[in-house]
């Protein structure tokens, strides 16, 4: 079956609108509407606020989107496919209590379901978790795993085969999230089950045995596992759908007699999914579902800007100096996670450039990161301000230096091209040398080309040379698949990867440089062979 990642579909958001004014000048025509059930369903929101200077996203907006449905009588339910307490600058500070804060309002609004994404359980130890849920006044639902964090009250408020009713329908609810073989954590105090799709079912029968209308499923997982988990509705009719999360782009599949539709929405809110629910005559649930962009036509909520207000102004209070300029960037660079994520980027190769200096002279031949360590989700353009830098960085992330043999290296990099070349955090963005692959050979051998620059030229790296190498220690501990050897002398965790690069952007701004500049098509650092493009490097 077909999936579509979605990148532009209009909201037709002034035909809301032009709704709402038409009924209020025809009260009469309500009538049928009022009764309907609408899910509202958002993932991955790391912000209490809007992003890209306010024009996109954010909690605000669909507050707006919800009252106009409340406005038309319907009974509006939000789902929320996971991620939220982690990362971000704020969470450094408040450990996600201020997103329980916004969803809290959310949740007064119109009644709000949540499932867990990988995130949640960022910290090694459960105390942030117990102090979330604790705070929190919507439901906690999950199927395949549970909370295990030595709260007892915490730990028996997680819902499994949950049910809402409206209008005489109960709904059955299950929640999945990621277990650690599959973008995951692997903490004690949350055990995950490892069988998606075996879990899944034993809650969709589970529901069935207590007669539920219809089944739908919130999951942190990665699109095609929602894709396998959509076929059991061969064997049971009444799943409709799985709303999901975990990817930052819009994903749509669209759903039959015998699979499930799965939908994703962009990340803080940037683009949800409306939902409205039916059943026909024969009792069987139809859905309608419309992805909204959640743009500029889309207003803020003013009542809840005031809660964005509030968290903002403490958040300078935190650091007074966050909207202090410290530089300036040279071209406006898409920092967009899509973006970041599956290619070269400006602002990705200024940063690890950055790297193979923190270790003084001389400088280290490469360096990398995994794209998922800029969070920033977002440009930098004109005016860099200490809060670019520290949004940027959602995480501490200090360096190692090591060396490595040429060929061990070229094996180390082939984890960050496994996949079809959608977004992941493990991309690597590179320092040092140019790499050229191509996704139509088997993962693991897909490098076809991984060069350094000499004295006359380009040429390729040597397998039996030593090299010197700085990485996150993320990565030297083996994250996101990168497999480095331990066995070689590294020094100490040292360097701060924040203050390394807003050093390098204040000492540039002293010298009135401008740093940052979208990557040089005719020298690129990464070049993916395929259509279009048949040899790694042009003379
Ligand atoms: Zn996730």
């Amino acid at each position: 079956m077909k999936t579509k990642r979605i990148r532009a579909i209009t909201i037709p958001l002034l035909t809301v609108l032009l709704l709402v004014a038409g009924c209020a000048a025809m009260p009469e025509s309500t009538a049928d509407e009022s009764s309907g059930l609408t899910f509202i369903h958002v993932n991955d929101t790391y912000r209490v606020g809007a992003v890209e200077d306010g024009t996109k996203g954010g909690f605000g907006r669909v507050v707006t989107i919800v009252r106009q449905l409340q406005g038309q009588g319907r009974d509006v339910r939000i789902l929320h496919g996971g991620d939220f307490l982690y990362p971000s600058l704020e969470s450094q500070l408040w450990n996600g209590m201020q997103m329980i804060d916004a969803m809290n309002y959310l949740d007064d609004l119109a009644p709000m379901y949540v499932t867990t994404g990988n995130h949640e359980f960022d910290p090694r130890t459960p105390e942030h978790l117990i102090d979330a849920v604790r705070a929190s006044r919507f439901d906690w639902l999950g199927d395949n795993y549970a909370f295990n964090t030595g709260g007892a009250d915490v730990d028996a408020s997680l819902h499994k085969a949950f049910t809402i009713n409206h209008g005489g329908k109960t709904i059955g609810v299950f929640a999945l999230t990621a277990h650690a073989a599959y973008g995951g954590n692997d903490r004690d105090y949350v055990p995950i089950e490892k069988d998606f799709v075996g879990a899944a079912r034993r809650s969709i029968e589970a529901l069935e045995s207590r007669g539920v209308d219809a089944i739908i499923g919130i999951t942190h997982l990665h699109m095609w596992q929602d894709v396998e988990i959509a076929g059991l509705k061969k064997d049971h009719p009444t799943f409709i759908f799985i709303v999901g999360g975990h990817d930052h782009e819009p994903h749509y599949s669209e759903g039959n007699d015998s699979n499930a539709t799965v939908m994703k929405g962009a990340s803080n809110a940037r683009t949800i999914w409306q939902i409205d629910m039916t059943f026909d005559a024969a009792g069987m649930p139809q859905i309608d579902p419309h992805m909204l962009e959640m743009g500029v036509g889309v207003p803020s909520d003013p009542d809840y800007e005031l809660l964005n207000k509030k968290w903002r102004a403490r958040l300078l209070e935190k650091f007074p100096f966050l909207t202090a300029r410290v530089g300036t960037a040279g071209e406006s660079i898409d920092v967009t996670e899509e973006e970041v994520r599956s290619h070269e980027n400006g602002w990705g190769n200024f940063i690890v450039d950055q790297m193979r200096t923190a270790f003084g002279d001389p400088a280290a031949e490469l360096a990398f990161i995994n794209s998922g360590t800029l969070r920033i989700d977002d440009f930098i353009a004109g005016d860099i301000t200490f809060e670019d830098i520290a949004r940027t960085f959602g995480f501490s992330s200090f360096l190692r230096y090591m060396t490595i043999s040429g060929a061990e290296f070229r094996k180390v990099m082939e984890a960050g091209y496994r996949g079809d070349g959608s977004a992941e955090g493990y991309f690597p963005q590179i320092s040092g040398f140019r790499v050229c692959i191509d996704r139509s050979r088997p993962e693991g051998d897909r490098i076809v080309s991984l060069q350094l620059p000499g004295e006359t030229g380009w040429s390729e790296i040597d397998g039996e040379t030593g090299y010197t190498l700085v990485v996150p220690d993320f990565l030297y501990g083996g994250g996101d698949g990168y497999e480095l050897p331990k066995d070689r002398p590294a020094s100490r965790p040292g360097s701060e990867l924040k203050y390394l690069v807003l050093d390098a952007i204040v000492r540039a701004q002293a010298v009135g440089r401008a740093v940052g500049r979208n990557p040089d098509p005719a020298h690129p650092r990464y070049v993916e062979l395929g259509p279009g493009r048949d040899a790694c490097w042009r003379r």
